[in-house]
Parts: structure tokens; sequence; C-alpha cells
């Protein structure tokens, strides 16, 4: 996540900042922008803000004290135009205002939401909402499983959190029930996959990981293409072998620092089939 520099003093503000905790100017971000303004005293009685720098004019997300949200909106003369920022629009269902547990939680997931938003933008990433694509676009269920039965996932379009995993200590239980390390609820993009040509190609942001880029191939003939590899000096950091999950697959790593998988189906397995393997192996 990068810093910001306040427009007024130039203090170094963050992200999440509303105000400028040395010169106290207002903040707020503009997606439109990627960019955090500051705006100059006083916000009009209206609420109306305007940019220090070019005199833009906008005015608080309507979620701005239930979401903790820092984004803006343009501010017509009219007074009309949309009420939530990009990011807010695109939460579908939230808990009620009457469950202050699941409110707490929503409030963390919103901010965590923000960050991620920001860097589909920062990517370049079109964020096409469902409002805008009725079948595919982008929306968010934030659920409390208090309430309700809740399974965090998507599906078309539609991402599914159950706001308990907010808490730390749920998400490690639910981490640990699932076996899925790479649970987060802190924005960190963990997996997002882009389709070019007829090809997927998964995106995530850098962690603690040893390799710069690693890419996944499939091959006709795995085994051949493998020695190949190792044969022109590739260091291997798999060994080939055959996968519960029907692959064969091994990855190698070459001089400038990224790793190949290289891969090849070997078997045609329903996730049921593959989800049964693994709770074997696990035994
Ligand atoms: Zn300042
Ligand atoms: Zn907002």
């Amino acid at each position: 996540m990068r810093a910001f520099a306040c427009q007024n003093c130039q203090q170094l503000v963050f992200f999440e900042n509303s105000e400028c905790l040395r010169c106290g100017s207002a903040l707020g971000f503009v997606p439109e922008q990627r960019d955090l303004l500051a705006f100059s005293p006083p916000a009009e009685a209206d609420g109306t803000l305007t940019a220090l720098r070019g005199g833009s004019r906008h005015r608080r997300c309507a979620n701005a004290l239930i979401a903790g949200c820092n984004w803006v909106v343009p501010a017509d003369d009219s007074g009309e135009g949309p009420e939530l920022c990009a990011s807010c629009r695109l939460t579908r269902t939230r808990p009620a205002d009457d469950d202050p547990v699941g409110m707490a939680a929503f409030l963390d997931a919103e901010t965590a939401k923000r960050r991620l938003v920001f860097q589909l933008l920062e990517l370049g990433l079109p964020i096409v909402s469902r409002l805008e694509d009725p079948e595919t676009g982008l929306a968010f269920d934030l659920l409390s499983s208090t309430a309700e039965q809740v399974v965090t996932g998507h599906e078309n379009g539609v991402v599914t959190i159950d706001l308990a995993e907010s808490d730390h200590a749920h998400r490690v239980r639910v981490q640990e029930e699932l076996g899925e390390p790479y649970r987060l609820a802190d924005g960190m993009l963990v997996h997002a996959e882009l389709l070019i040509g007829d090809s997927v190609v998964m995106v995530k942001d850098a962690g603690d990981d040893d390799f710069r880029a690693l890419l996944c191939t499939y091959w006709p003939d795995v085994d051949a293409a493998w020695e190949r590899a190792v044969a022109a000096g590739a260091e291997v950091v798999f060994p080939l072998s055959d996968q519960f999950y029907g692959e064969r697959s091994g990855r190698i790593g070459d001089p400038f620092g990224n790793q190949w998988m290289l891969c090849a189906r070997i078997e045609a397995l329903s996730h049921a089939e593959i989800a049964a393997r693994e709770a074997h192996l696990d035994q």
C-alpha cells in the first residue's frame, strides 16, 4: 500500500486517514484519481468539500460513519449524484443496524474491501458492479454467521463473506478446519484470475514468496518438457510427480528468480472425488 502526502502541509498521511493529523485538513480518497485529496476548510453547510488543489467539489460517502469510509463522491451543483462511494456501492447486503456485533465486523470488512478495490484500480482492472451488469457484475454480500449459516466464497461475481471471519480467533479456527492457510481478511489480494485469450492468469500480492513470478504451464508431454528444462540448467524446486488432484506437476526455478510449474492433466476428477482424496491424505 503506497503512502500519500497531505496536499496542504506535506505530512505523510495514510490511505485510511480522513484528516491530516498535523494541519487538520479534511482528507478524502477520490477513486477516479486514486489519490487522497486535502480539502479547504471549512466544509460548506451542505457537506460539500472543495479540493485544495484544483477546486473540484466532493461529498463524503454516505457510509462515512457506519463503514468508517473516507472515500468521497463527486458533488455537482444540483446536489444530485451518487450517495455511496465506488467501494461501498459494491456491497449488496450488510448486517442490520440493530446487530452491533455484525455492524462492528462490517466496518472492518469495508475497510479491507476499500484496500482491495484500491489495489484493483492500481492494477488497472475494470470494476463492473452488479448494478451495471446484473448477470456477472461484482457485488459483496457481507453476512454474519451469528444469525445464519454463511459460506465464504464467490460465484458469478457475487462475493460472500462471513463477517465473523474478521474476528482473528474465529478465522484461525476456520483456517485450521478448512486447511486454508491463505484465508485473510486484511484486504491482501491472495487469488484473482484473469482470462487472457483462452489462458487463465492468476494474480496475487507479493507475500514472503521466494520467487518474482510463478507461471503455471500445461504440456502435452510434461515429462519431456521437464527433462529439457532440467538438462538446460533449471533448478528443481519440487520434483515432477503425480498429484492427488489428477495432475502430474513439478516446479522449477529460472536464473531470473521466476518459478515455473510444468503440469499435465492425467485424470478427470470431480470436485467431490478430489475432496475425498484430500480428506484421505489428511488422515
Ligand atoms: Zn496536513
Ligand atoms: Zn464509501
